[in-house]
């Protein structure tokens, strides 16, 4: 019988020089390589912005996709990446995917270009070609993986050129462990810039102009109406909504540290965070959703701009009412996990238990922050185990555990619930792109999820039409039936362990 494929691990230190290197490379000689690069503070700053857990590597999309979305989502800005063009393409793709309408700038490199110095050179020339301040605010320069492991000093680029700002990030994903946490290390980047601005004198009023009452800042991606729902909310108390980070524009980086208060609907954005507490803005975790996710939220926006207890009430009474009116005349009846790489996951999961479902687990790609401990507290006080950095491979193990009704998760663990025949919905499409805030929160989810759970029957029947057709080796296209051949895979499995205790005894010898 011929070998098998070798399979030797890619990396060394040296290698990260070239170019091909990426994700399923070894994290610690990329991190190492980084450190000797002079990339240590940056990596310190983000391990303790983003403390890891278990998932300290992307089990989902490229992490820089966070930043580059946050960039291509801004009027009068470029993003160029400086990265693999494997990485480039994959993050391009999954740009255009979710719409971005937008050019993604690219800074080719090959082994010599990197090893010279000669990259630096030409993201600098890049960035003067495009720094055309008719047409821009800003220009975003993302490093990625093998740039960031190589040392590419984006911090030695001009802070400005020709009025136009230059903001040079690093964004790898051995040293930022989500998507949802790299759109804070643009939108901190931002913040910071913006904030030096404003305290070195006079910057520009928002589009619409500033706001006659104090505003709160909201800190997240939210669906487009929640925005504006939380400002229903908070009008009885003299308050309005002001910018949501991160921004659209960079005139509202000004407005939006020009607020009252920070609303960290989304907790993750720790960087972003610091620049508000250093404009010596408050900041409030946790978000109105439900009746008691909304009254407490309410209690503490009102407390941190010292709103008199009246207002406060006046504005509970105005939503509550309301809520407690769509959660007595419709109900979730179902078991239910649910996992996310969002952020959003433990204000979903509130959600979901005020409206009745018998929520077992909630998964979260991203870590504990002070900003999500009373949503934890919150959710662990009614039985429902919080996983923070939960892997792929926790998220799997709660559906086996609990076999919910409906599984809400990842696409791995949609796919395998799926599989299960458990109903299931994507997070990412299905719950986290609907309003979640206040009444129409509650109802639009109870709405998607019953009409999800409602679909067993039509599983139940696929699964009793297909049986157990295409599963496990017999899956794809088949002229004949599949003959099953035990011996041949009894050898190639001798054979793989014989070459990895080959490997071992080579490592330890
Ligand atoms: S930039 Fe993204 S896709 Fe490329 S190696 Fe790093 S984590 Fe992987």
């Amino acid at each position: 019988m011929s070998d098998i494929i070798p399979i030797t691990p890619l990396l060394n230190a040296a290698a990260t020089s070239a170019d091909g290197l990426g994700c399923h490379a070894g994290k610690d000689q990329m991190l190492d390589a980084a450190a000797k690069a002079g990339k240590s503070e940056v990596l310190a700053q983000y391990a303790a912005d983003y403390p890891k857990g278990p998932h300290d590597q992307p089990q989902s999309m490229c992490p820089a996709f966070g930043s580059l979305r946050v960039g291509l989502r801004m009027r009068r800005t470029a993003t160029i990446l400086s990265g693999s063009a494997c990485c480039v393409y994959g993050l391009t793709f999954t740009s255009h995917f979710y719409g971005a309408r937008r050019t993604v700038g690219y800074v080719p490199f090959n082994s010599e270009t990197l090893v010279t110095g000669k990259l630096f050179e030409d993201i600098r020339e890049a960035v003067y070609a495009q720094a055309d301040p008719d047409k821009l605010d800003a220009i975003v320069i993302i490093n990625l993986c093998v740039p960031t492991a190589s040392g590419v000093p984006l911090q030695l680029l001009p802070k400005e050129i020709n009025g136009v700002r230059v903001i040079g990030i690093d964004v790898p994903g051995f040293g930022v462990p989500t998507h949802a946490e790299a759109k804070d290390v643009l939108a901190g980047a931002m913040l910071h810039y913006a904030r030096q601005e404003a305290m070195a004198g006079p910057v520009a009023a928002p589009r619409q102009g500033r706001s006659a009452k104090p505003t709160i800042s909201l800190l997240g991606e939210m669906f487009p109406a929640d925005p504006m729902i939380i400002a229903q909310m908070i009008a009885p108390m003299d308050l309005a909504v002001g910018t949501v980070v991160p921004t659209r524009e960079w005139r509202e980086l000004y407005a939006a540290l020009d607020c009252k208060a920070v609303a960290a609907i989304h907790p993750f954005y720790t960087a972003s965070v610091r620049e508000f507490q250093a404009a010596g803005r408050p900041v409030v975790g946790s978000a109105p959703v439900g009746i008691e996710g909304t009254h407490d939220w309410l209690g503490s926006i009102g407390a941190a701009c010292g709103v008199s207890q009246d207002k406060i009430d006046a504005a509970r009474n105005q939503t509550l009412g309301a809520m407690r009116g769509v959660l007595a005349s419709q109900k979730i009846n179902g078991r239910i996990t649910l996992s996310g790489y969002e952020g959003s996951e433990l204000l979903v999961a509130r959600l979901l238990i005020e409206c009745g479902a018998d929520l077992r687990y909630v998964g979260s790609a991203c870590p504990a922050t002070p900003w999500n401990q009373h949503d934890a507290q919150w959710l662990q006080s009614k039985g429902v185990h919080v996983q923070f950095r939960a892997s792929l491979e926790q998220d799997m193990a709660a559906v086996h555990e609990f076999k919910p009704q409906l599984a809400i998760g990842t696409t791995p663990v949609v796919q395998a619930a799926k599989e299960l025949c458990i109903p299931s919905l994507y997070f990412t499409n299905l719950i986290s792109a609907r309003p979640l805030m206040g009444v129409a929160g509650a109802g639009s989810l109870i709405q998607v999820v019953n009409a999800a759970m409602g679909n067993q029957a039509r599983f139940d029947e696929m699964k009793a039409f297909f049986g157990s057709v295409g599963q496990g080796d017999e899956a794809g296209v088949w002229e004949n039936v599949p003959v099953m051949h035990p011996d041949f895979k009894k050898e190639v499995r001798r054979q793989f362990e014989k070459k990895q205790k080959k490997r071992k005894a080579e490592e330890m010898g």
